[in-house]
């Protein structure tokens, strides 16, 4: 099955910090503009019809396009969650996360997300907090916050046949943001198959390599050269470095070939990884577990020995 006409997003907020969004701004290859604008013609016509921090509508007016869009208003459309959703039914004489109000209705995130999970062509999770999540559903986890992954169970299908799509990170890099939510379009446009995800239903191309793998610092590693302190010259290992247990390419640049975690100095703090914030990810400047390192040399090392080797033949040119 393939759209051909416009492709709407629905953008909801739960427990967040609206970073994922800010970060999404930050996107270079390609950015938003470029995304809504229509500068790449494979992708068609997209329109953001709902986002509570970027949109011009506000109050009953914003809300009810959610309630339009469980009628089917808006198909096909996307639903991107940004935040994690608590569990209503922990909340005592209240409510833990509403996102509208319509008339008397109080639109709480989880009918919503249910309600619009029934017809959306595609759902991703973007973030640490809507994939897994995240800081609110750290322990001891008071409101029961939980990531999209979990709310609709890994075998929950759209409308396209797709599992939910997480883009993990607190936030994310900005292109992988903008790329994961491309790679849909493209899927729904029936241009692309399906990015091939892992267990834990983030795409391959994106985060099937660790920080530690592709850290442009990891020659240090390779030297055994460390840093005892912030500012110093080496490997952050010793300081709290979590980017040998984390799948993320945030090490490599933050956005247009600048910033970068460990490239800029600072250690992964493991922040896309499904456990964070809690252990192994924390205590953050706690060394990350012996055991993954103890590994990593034994891999280490048959690389250096089997490289050696392949440098010993000479090259056919
Ligand atoms: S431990 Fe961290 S700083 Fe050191 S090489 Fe690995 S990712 Fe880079
Ligand atoms: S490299 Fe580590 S700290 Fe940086 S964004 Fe990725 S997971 Fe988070």
């Amino acid at each position: 099955m393939s759209v051909s006409g416009t492709i709407n997003l629905i953008w909801l907020e739960g427990q967040d910090c609206a970073g994922c969004t800010i970060s999404t701004k930050q996107a270079s290859n390609p950015t938003l503009i470029d995304v809504l604008v229509g500068t790449i013609p494979a992708l068609g016509e997209i329109r953001l019809v709902f986002h509570p921090t970027l949109m011009p509508d506000w109050g009953e007016d914003a809300a009810k396009v959610l309630v339009d869009a469980a009628d089917g208003k808006y198909d096909p459309f996307v639903l991107v969650l940004e935040g994690a959703i608590p569990d209503e039914s922990k909340a005592v004489g209240g409510v833990f996360c509403v996102v509208g109000e319509v008339g008397e209705r109080i639109l709480k995130l989880e009918d919503v997300v249910r309600d619009l999970s029934k017809r959306c062509a595609a759902a991703v999770a973007l973030g640490s907090c809507a994939s897994f999540g995240g800081i609110p559903h750290g322990s001891p986890n008071p409101t029961g916050a939980r990531g999209l992954l979990d709310f609709l169970g890994k075998d929950w299908k759209s409308g396209l046949g797709l599992p939910v799509v997480c883009v993990p990170g607190c936030p994310p890099r900005p292109d992988n943001i903008i790329q994961a939510l491309g790679s849909l379009v493209l899927v729904a446009r029936g241009v692309t198959p399906v990015p091939e995800l892992d267990e834990w239903h983030r795409p391959k191309f994106l985060y099937g390599y660790t920080a530690h793998e592709l850290c442009p610092i990891c020659g240090f590693y390779a030297e055994g050269k460390d840093a005892h302190a912030f500012g110093e010259l080496g490997c952050l290992g010793g300081i709290g470095c979590k980017g040998i247990i984390t799948n993320c390419n945030a090490s490599t640049s933050w956005t247009d070939g600048y910033g970068g975690c460990t490239r800029t100095g600072v250690p992964c703090f493991g922040c896309a990884d499904p456990n964070f914030p809690d252990p192994p990810t924390s205590p953050f400047f706690a060394k990350a577990p012996a055991m993954a390192f103890v590994k990593e040399t034994f891999a280490g090392n048959w690389g250096h020995f089997k490289m050696g080797l392949a440098r010993l033949k000479r090259r056919k040119i």
